[in-house]
């Protein structure tokens, strides 16, 4: 550690202490709430390791509505300045202490991480014998139980007392918990803990999309038909062998898993899950070494679309795709055959079977396609370029137009409707999480830049107007008459943009 990187750490301390203290004068004689447990003693911690910065900077952006607050205002942005200033020398990158870390929907740019590449799951297939499956489902039940408990723990406190229930107090009542329900703990109180997490993971889901003015659902109760996975969430209560291909599990035995990859890095966490009738795990894996690759020299600018799910800037049309479409009659089959089936019955459970593998299957194509886009481009180039879309801004419904006499007027739902289901089908997010892990893994540089008007600019004159643009494939401007197909114009557009954003961020830097 360099020496200035030493004092700003020490300046962090200090930030964090002196927001610690103010806090004591305000909790004196005061109830706790949510913030006074776990906000602000999370941004007091900001100097002390990378891990718990990360932590500081979850809880800035968090507690942004304090930032009025007489006593606490000043310094708050106290620390999220020394963030910043912590960010910019750290290993992790630029932070951006207003925003959070780096996050790409927004015009960012991403850093080529040069040694460690942080965090990768790994999926393998499990083959449990009969006797582990049954080990399995039992577990999966016990932990529906104990969700559902946690769950109304946390409701009634609020309901009856106004006290909320925290993650740390259930975990701390575990301990009494195994007294009366010892059959909980068979598989160790690791997975309990996990489970426990589950759920406030889903409540801070909840709060965080009430303070973004978003009308979430409460957290739910869950049937135990729907509660398909438990999760270690610490290296206790497991244990893999990678050698002889075996996951030890702590009461479930040595289950046997097809490890069809080697690992990288060391494994942190898994998480075991039922799907149909297959079982899998999910292996957490930190300190993930990075596999840069050389240097191509080429650079790509893309554009994803709905009637091509991608264009690139060296015009090429990704046209497969659409694997809903295609399959839409086959699993509108199987839902019909479905529905004739009487509840309860060995017949409905295994037509469940089959809607269930239909749609599976037409995830699993979708994901296949979307590794393979992402490895080629990544592969094959230096620099990539994409828009940053705001996929869940796009495909939200029409709001309804009352028309004042008890009915609606058009609001185009129907239509929107079908564009929704065309932008799910495109799987637009999951193409751009490969692409940035990715590209990180790989060292490759990968800009998001702001979408407006690439569609309309002509290429090679410059001329911007919607009229540009005669149908979903032809672009004709109407400046210079230059030709091409729509989104291959769109993904050069989007190619310059990337260059023009790159050059200014490095004379940014520059100065
Ligand atoms: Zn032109």
């Amino acid at each position: 550690m360099r020496g200035s990187d030493l004092e700003r750490v020490v300046e962090a301390q200090d930030a964090g202490n002196t927001l610690r203290d103010a806090l004591g004068e305000l909790r004196a004689g005061r109830k706790e709430s949510h913030w006074t447990r776990f906000v602000f003693p999370q941004i007091a911690g900001l100097g002390r390791s990378p891990m718990s910065r990360r932590y500081a900077i979850s809880g800035l952006e968090e507690a942004r509505d304090y930032l009025s607050h007489p006593v606490l205002g000043p310094r708050l942005r106290q620390c999220a300045q020394v963030v910043a200033g912590l960010g910019a020398t750290s290993a992790e990158g630029p932070i951006d202490a207003e925003k959070g870390s780096g996050s790409f929907c927004r015009h960012s740019v991403s850093v080529p991480s040069t040694s460690m590449s942080g965090f990768r799951t790994y999926c393998f297939l499990l083959q449990p014998t009969s006797r582990q499956r049954t080990g399995l489902t039992r577990l999966c039940l016990g932990q529906c139980e104990l969700y559902n408990a946690a769950l109304e723990e946390r409701r009634g406190a609020w309901a009856w007392e106004h006290r909320s229930v925290s993650l740390f107090d259930q975990c701390r009542t575990l301990t009494e918990t195994r007294q009366v329900r010892p059959d909980l703990f068979e598989c160790g109180v690791t997975v309990c803990r996990g489970t426990l997490k589950r759920l406030e993971w889903a409540f801070a889901a909840f709060y965080r999309r009430c303070r973004s003015g978003e009308t979430p659902g409460y957290p739910r109760f869950k049937a135990a038909s729907r509660f398909d996975s438990v999760q270690w969430e610490d290296t206790n209560g497991w244990g893999l062998d990678t050698e002889n291909e075996r996951l030890r599990l702590m009461g479930i035995g040595h289950v046997k898993l097809r490890m069809h990859r080697p690992l990288r890095g060391t494994p942190k966490a898994i998480t075991v899950s039922r799907q149909g009738q297959r079982w899998w795990v999910s292996i957490r894996c930190a300190e993930v070494p990075a596999q840069p690759l050389p240097a191509t020299g080429q650079s790509v600018g893309i554009d994803l679309g709905v009637c091509a799910l991608m264009a690139t800037s060296d015009g090429e049309l990704v046209r497969e795709g659409r694997f809903a479409k295609k399959a839409r009659d086959r699993l509108a089959g199987a839902q019909r055959v479905l529905a004739t089936k009487r509840r309860g019955s060995m017949h409905r459970s295994r037509a469940c079977e089959a809607v269930g593998r239909a749609h599976r299957k037409v995830a699993n194509q979708r994901k296949d396609l979307a590794h393979q886009l992402s490895r080629k481009l990544v592969n094959d180039h230096d620099l990539i370029v994409c828009e940053a879309l705001r996929v869940p801004q796009m495909s939200r419904r029409p709001k309804p137009r009352p028309n004042g006499k008890g009915g609606f007027d058009r609001n185009g739902a129907r239509a929107k409707a079908g564009l929704n289901r065309s932008i799910a089908d495109a799987g637009w997010g999951m193409l751009r999480s490969m692409l940035v892990y990715k590209a990180e893994d790989a060292g490759r540089e990968l800009i998001a830049v702001d979408p407006r008007h690439t569609s309309t600019r002509c290429t090679s004159c410059g001329h911007s107007e919607s009229e540009n643009r005669v149908s979903q494939a032809v672009f004709r401007c109407r400046g210079c008459g230059h030709r091409d197909h729509a989104d291959v114009n769109a993904a050069r557009n989007i190619l310059r943009a990337g260059r023009a954003q790159r050059a200014s961020a490095r004379a940014g830097l520059g100065n």
